[in-house]
């Protein structure tokens, strides 16, 4: 393992990290912008020669290198969110979530790629290039934060952030093999986040270890003056007792891909051994999520990308001759086709006289949902489910559509809608394929979260793929 924090302090090892990570880069894409020297820049430590290797650690993420997803802002990097209606726009102010890492010592190397707004499962929606998965160069990263995870996981970085919707930390996390961590609602400022559908989507981490998903949240969380529904994010774990844990019935009788069914068997197994009680709980409301998760998603994305007009960022038609002409034709260029149809949808289900048949309905779910797993969390203390029903596809294929990826969010959506924490850890590998399962906690136990992934990571630590920095001498 890299010394991380050293990295960027000694010039000779700055120099080897670089070039690695720029050839790795040509195979998997996971950077839309790569400049650590900016990064160095902006965090005030001075370029890499000037800084004394034995400069004291006196932060607690001092000199250690971290990635950012393409949607969440860094003062003076691009802010393209994947598309092309902002591919020259860069970025005035910083997410606080980001401040604050800098703050504390960490440095922004690049941003990374990611699906149009967040909008998709495999980083094939960005408007620039695919991802491809460390694992296996002809296989997706998931999405849509592939970038960072594919990043992560090949070693480029020990952790990167991303945001989560409806799973796009922990579904890239699961296929690359690396820890995912999608935060309560409000305990991560939004401020910075471009938005995609506000009342789901968090700022989160994708790491290597799980000491650096902890560290980094401990850094991260807390209330924002400039995110009015960020919280003070305060502790509520049941301290010094075994966990039991929860396993939803409704699992039986979902079809998974046969290696996410043994990697689901194999972690129960290893969870009673770890001396963990698991018990049968009912999750109803869950076939339904996908549908009101859909609704509200596409419903707020379409009033939150109402803002790209032509007039205010990005893109501009000027051939235009009038306004309305100038939106239209800067929206059409600029937006790709998954964006296109989401606004759709989203306009479709608010149009007046039908709110009650679709979005009223979708919020009515919700709560349901939200109450099934209150009651679950009366009887045990977290809930285990896969993170998607199959390991990393390929892209395009057939029965991986657009339409399937969306159903494929069951296991994800389902948290983004109670608004509560879920990890995703690596559990197994499986015909030589990571293959990821999460945790679930009521609102704020991020920290039993934690000490669970840990349990794990003892007789299962993130593995490594084939090709990666960790291989590589430095
Ligand atoms: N697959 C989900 C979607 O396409 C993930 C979104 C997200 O978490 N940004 O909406």
């Amino acid at each position: 393992m890299p010394e991380w924090d050293k990295i960027l302090s000694n010039p000779e090892k700055f120099k080897k990290w670089k070039e690695a990570a720029v050839f790795l880069d040509k195979n998997i894409k996971c950077f839309l912008e790569f400049d650590p020297e900016k990064g160095i820049k902006l965090s005030g430590t001075g370029a890499p020669a000037d800084r004394p290797e034995t400069e004291p650690a006196d932060k607690p993420l001092s000199g250690i290198p971290f990635a950012v997803k393409d949607n969440i802002a860094v003062k003076s990097f691009k802010l393209t969110c994947g598309s092309k209606i902002l591919s020259n726009f860069v970025s005035p102010y910083t997410a606080t979530a980001v401040t604050k890492l800098q703050n504390n010592g960490a440095v922004v190397i690049g941003k990374t790629n990611l699906d149009e707004f967040g909008m998709g499962s495999s980083t094939e929606n960005s408007a620039f290039s695919p991802t491809h998965n460390p694992w296996d160069v002809k296989r997706v990263p998931g999405g849509s934060s592939g970038g960072s995870a594919a990043a992560v996981a090949a070693g480029l970085v020990p952790f990167a952030l991303g945001s989560d919707t409806g799973g796009s930390i922990r579904q890239p996390a699961s296929f690359c093999g690396v820890y995912g961590l999608k935060p309560t609602y409000g305990s991560v400022s939004r401020f910075g986040l471009v938005a995609y559908a506000s009342s789901l989507e968090v700022i989160g981490i994708i790491s290597k270890t799980v000491s650096m998903l902890k560290n980094v949240f401990n850094v991260m969380k807390g209330e924002d003056p400039l995110d009015h529904s960020s919280l003070p994010a305060e502790e509520k774990t049941p301290a010094g007792k075994t966990a039991k844990i929860g396993l939803p019935k409704e699992l039986k009788s979902i079809e998974l891909y046969p290696s996410v069914r043994k990697t689901l068997d194999s972690t129960i197994r290893n969870y009673k051994q770890m001396g963990y009680a698991i018990s049968e709980i009912s999750l109803p409301t869950l076939e339904y999520v996908v549908s009101a998760y859909y609704v509200i998603a596409t419903a707020e994305a379409s009033a939150n990308l109402a803002r790209f007009d032509g007039i205010r960022y990005g893109e501009r038609d000027f051939s235009a001759e009038n306004p309305e002409e100038l939106m239209l034709s800067s929206r059409n260029r600029g937006f790709g086709k998954e964006v296109k149809l989401r606004i759709l949808l989203g306009t479709y289900v608010l149009r007046s006289g039908f709110q009650e048949q679709y979005y009223l309905r979708a919020q009515k779910i919700r709560t349901a949902i939200r109450k099934d797993l209150q009651k679950a969390f009366e009887s045990v203390d977290a809930v285990l489910l896969p993170v998607y029903p199959r390991p990393a596809f390929k892209p395009g294929s057939k029965e991986m559509d657009p339409f399937s990826q969306k159903l494929a969010d069951i296991f994800t959506s389902t948290a983004n809608l109670a608004g509560i924490p879920a990890v995703s850890f690596p559990a197994a590998v499986e015909e030589g394929l990571p293959v990821g399962m999460q945790l679930l906690a009521p609102p704020f136990a991020e920290k039993l979260l934690f000490s669970m992934c840990r349990d794990y990571e003892k007789v299962f630590p993130s593995p490594n793929p084939p090709d990666n920095y960790f291989n590589r001498s430095i």
